[in-house]
């Protein structure tokens, strides 16, 4: 294996200054706001739900350039718990009813929007007319609409959003873009995404993501967006039609208003087909696979929190799987998003790429309602800045 480059020779190789600038283009260049007293970007957690408790705040103890300094319920007894157990005072605990004043909080620098879906827009927007930069949870939102509306917000306020994907940030996700990117087993002819899991009504974390309103679109917007994302920048490339299919057991309670199982097929410019999968009534699945001309790169599984592993497959034999390189996801992502900030990182994933996804989603489920048509998808939209060249693929 060829030794890995660091962060410092990925970015000077991609030339971070013309990162920064496609990614100025994309998204005016931030305004210089007040340094908190140590040099840590801080960040407010909106939502105090199960990320937040499990991942997100513990992550905030292993950054390197973010902190958590503020937290944002509308919980006010759980948020007050939650401030007096990492440390923060009384006046860092805010309500959905004063979110606004956050405006004045100059310790705040990143919002972090870890709500239900549908409320991702409005807190979003919120923030950036507060001032503040903004870091939200995918899916992005729940119609496009309103992921453009984000995106204008964000370029009023010359503010930046970033869409947490984590897996642009994971070093073994990182590792199969490179391989792909240096065809070391050929050209890839085919992409296989599989991202879905058994959802529980009766948990109030589940319940929402099976209400149509709250959701988006149910497992497409919860775990199926792991796959549409993963097949573009798996390839650097967009596709260019969709053909969707689902099947939904409207007798099963937890589909009254979403689908279950959906199928889709992405056309790409290039000859390559990405098939996707997504479920609320599988077993807990986030694998993707990538087909070359002589051999296979299987990632299984490829977007859980941790013990990822990736098996390489070439001339018939596959290598023993090779686990992904420990770290913590959620401190990568927002440590790159307190670096962005700083303008030490060109942005990686913007509101365009949330954005693009969501058209894709709409575009699946717009075909899979007319039994399989074909869906044109090629809007013009290309990434500005491919994680491959940027993102450290060390841990
Ligand atoms: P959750 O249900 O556990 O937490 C949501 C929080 O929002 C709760 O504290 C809840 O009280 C609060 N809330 C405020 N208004 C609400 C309303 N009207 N209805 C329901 N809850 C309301 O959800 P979660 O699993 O923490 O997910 C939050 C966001 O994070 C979602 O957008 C989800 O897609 C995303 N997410 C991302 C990842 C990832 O790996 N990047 C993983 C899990 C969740």
């Amino acid at each position: 294996m060829p030794k890995r480059p660091s962060r410092r020779d990925l970015i000077a190789a991609a030339g971070v200054t013309a990162a920064l600038a496609t990614t100025a283009k994309a998204q005016p260049k931030a305004k210089e706001t007040a340094m908190p007293a140590s040099d840590h970007v801080g960040f407010a957690i909106v939502g105090l739900g199960k990320l937040s408790l499990t991942q997100l705040i513990p992550a905030l103890k292993k950054t390197k350039s973010a902190k958590l300094v503020a937290v944002v319920s509308g919980h006010p007894e759980k948020a007050r718990k939650v401030a007096a157990e990492n440390g923060l005072p009384a006046d860092a605990v805010y309500g959905y009813d004063d979110y606004d004043r956050i405006a004045k909080d100059p310790r705040i620098q990143v919002v972090y929007i870890v709500l239900p879906n549908a409320l991702h827009a409005e807190h979003t927007i919120k923030a950036f007319k507060a001032g503040k930069h903004v870091l939200c949870e995918k899916p992005m939102a729940t119609t496009i609409a309103d992921a453009e509306a984000m995106i204008a917000a964000a370029k009023a306020a010359q503010r930046q959003l970033m869409i947490a994907y984590r897996c642009h940030y994971e070093p073994m996700n990182l590792d199969v873009m490179r391989r792909l990117r240096s065809q070391s087993l050929g050209k890839v002819r085919q992409i296989n995404t599989t991202m879905g899991r058994q959802a529980d009504p009766s948990d109030p974390s589940d319940a929402w993501r099976l209400d149509l309103k709250l959701s988006g679109n149910g497992a497409l917007g919860d775990m199926g967006v792991y796959g549409v994302s993963a097949a573009r920048y798996l390839l650097n490339e967009e596709p260019i039609a969709v053909q969707a299919w689902a099947q939904t057991d409207r007798s099963d309670p937890r589909f009254k208003e979403t689908e279950d199982l959906i199928n889709w097929q992405f056309r790409f410019l290039s000859g390559v087909i990405a098939n996707g999968s997504t479920s609320f009534n599988y077993a807990a699945t986030m694998a993707f696979e990538a087909i070359c001309e002589q051999g296979r790169l299987v990632a299984d599984p490829a977007a859980f929190y941790g013990g990822n592993r990736l098996t390489v497959v070439e001339g018939g034999q596959a290598q023993p799987p090779v686990p992904a390189p420990a770290g913590d996801q959620f401190a990568r992502e927002m440590d790159w998003m307190a670096d962005v900030v700083r303008g030490k990182a060109p942005m990686v994933s913007p509101g365009e790429e949330g954005l693009q996804d969501m058209r894709l989603m709409e575009a699946i489920l717009e075909s899979a309602a007319k039994d399989g048509a074909t869906v044109k998808t090629d809007w013009g939209y290309r990434r500005a800045v491919d994680p491959a060249k940027v993102v450290d693929a060390k841990a």
